[in-house]
């Protein structure tokens, strides 16, 4: 649980960062960066999930993109 002073600042996480993203992108705050190299063995590489901010490559979806949520 946040304490209710943090809220604020994190009031951009209550939401999922797939639709925050597609939000960002429209109003050019962020856009798709290049796709980068991808261990298929690397933990946590699922193969059928796509990533709309690594311009569809799969490895993980859009919500679990740590990379997204750093540049958020
Ligand atoms: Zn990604």
């Amino acid at each position: 649980m946040l304490k209710s002073r943090d809220r604020k600042e994190n009031s951009l996480h209550w939401e999922r960062h797939s639709s925050l993203f597609q939000k960002l992108r429209k109003i050019r705050v962020i856009g798709s960066i290049p796709p980068h190299r991808l261990n298929p063995t690397a933990l946590g590489f699922q193969a059928n999930e796509r990533c709309e901010y690594h311009s569809g490559a799969t490895g993980h979806n859009t919500d679990n993109c740590w990379t997204l949520k750093g540049a958020i």
